[in-house]
């Protein structure tokens, strides 16, 4: 199976309690249960949609083209090592997005 290129994974307790850390640091970022999708496409390839990241930095607001569509959105990055780990969906215009907001995209 493919990983995004920003975090790496370590096998804790079992497959549920499966953690998802960052590459560079090992910062832990996400639980096996936070995640809502694994077939996601990033800007660089392969990503996860997930509903919440531990110890990030959110950044500014900005508005971007993507391919779903117009969404707002603020990058994410690692709290210790400030790697760029992807997004979080503030708003989506089409309604078929909506489900993302405040949804986290890890690439
Ligand atoms: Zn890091």
């Amino acid at each position: 199976m493919r990983h995004p290129n920003t975090i790496s994974y370590v096998n804790y307790l079992n497959d549920r309690h499966t953690i998802y850390s960052c590459i560079h640091c090992n910062t832990n970022l996400i639980y096996q249960d936070d995640i809502i999708s694994k077939g996601f496409q990033g800007q660089t390839g392969p990503a996860f949609l997930v509903y919440k990241v531990n110890n990030i930095k959110i950044g500014v607001k900005e508005k971007r083209m993507l391919l779903t569509g117009m969404h707002t959105i603020a990058e994410i990055s690692c709290i210790l090592c400030h790697h760029k780990l992807g997004w979080k969906y503030i708003h989506a215009v089409e309604s078929s997005q909506k489900f993302k907001e405040n949804k986290y995209i890890l690439e």
